[in-house]
């Protein structure tokens, strides 16, 4: 039991730097954080605190390393759970989950001696979809449970909660989320343009030898509409055709195949799906 990483890739520690692209999400959260972390201030202008953030934006774009990268950058620890984790759970046992959820990253900070915890939950449309009439009961029990967690969250309590969310489905969202005092501030992170692409590609060549003619430059150019996951396959899969070829280095003809294969491979999820 316990929190998870959602996802097995990402170092332990991750600092914005090791973020490509989304220059504004992460100035928008750096931001945030700032002002979230300055409480004494805040009580004193009577401002109402902000509770949550909600990351919102397609798959693969990087908001799990923006939260890992704030609690990094607030000297905080990070638990994590995902709103999938919450589907077909009995009626109860996911707001039990949120419960713990919330005093396993006060325990935890305490015993670590930080001041502040992020908690970040991935997917919370499948906790917090819109509520339905009593379609889906199971769900309005986590939900609630969320809301009073958060109605519980006060910025100068010992240890801090710092709560992020993201979601893909924006739109899906229970409006008692969306209320002030709640996750009232989004911050969009989108696929990468260009220079973002480029900048996530040299993150993740970073530990690759790359032959004198492999250029990044122009597989930024030709994976226009990817996302930073997919950039990461690109490279992890080039590396994979050079060592089958039993090539020292990684060369232009490898990240071309690679493209290519990463491309297919969305057309057919893509396929399956429809
Ligand atoms: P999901 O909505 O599917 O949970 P996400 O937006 O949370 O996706 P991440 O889990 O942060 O996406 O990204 C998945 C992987 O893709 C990362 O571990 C990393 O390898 C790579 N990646 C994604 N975006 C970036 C980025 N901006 N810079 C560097 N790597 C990235």
């Amino acid at each position: 039991g316990g929190a998870r990483e959602s996802k097995g890739k990402a170092p332990a520690v991750l600092s914005f730097d090791d973020i490509g692209g989304q220059e504004r999400p992460k100035q928008e959260l750096i931001e945030a954080l700032d002002f979230l972390v300055r409480h004494e201030e805040i009580a004193k202008f009577g401002i109402r605190p902000l509770k949550g953030i909600l990351l919102t934006g397609p798959p693969g774009t990087g908001k799990t390393l923006l939260a890992k990268a704030a609690a990094h950058y607030t000297d905080s620890i990070y638990v994590a759970a995902s709103g999938s984790e919450f589907v077909e759970m009995y009626v109860g046992v996911g707001a039990g989950r949120i419960r713990d959820l919330f005093k396993e990253a006060r325990k935890k900070a305490s015993k670590a001696g930080k001041a502040s915890a992020v908690i970040f939950i991935d997917e919370i449309d499948v906790i917090g979809g819109k509520r339905d009439g009593g379609q889906h009961r199971e769900y309005d029990q986590t939900l609630n449970q969320l809301l009073t967690e958060m109605d519980g969250i006060h910025t100068n309590e010992s240890p801090r909660i710092l709560l992020i969310a993201a979601t893909n489905r924006k739109e899906m969202l229970d409006s008692a989320l969306l209320r002030p005092g709640r996750f009232d501030r989004h911050i969009g992170v989108d696929l990468p343009d260009k220079k973002g692409r480029l900048h996530i590609l040299n993150i993740h060549g970073r530990n690759k030898p790359l032959a004198k003619d492999a250029s990044l430059e122009r597989v930024a150019e030709e994976s226009f509409g990817f996302s930073g996951a997919q950039l990461e396959s690109v490279m992890n899969e080039a590396a994979i055709y050079a060592l089958r070829e039993a090539k020292p280095l990684i060369g232009q003809q490898h990240l071309s195949m690679a493209i290519d294969k990463v491309m297919m491979g969305e057309k057919t999820d893509r396929e399956a799906t429809n």
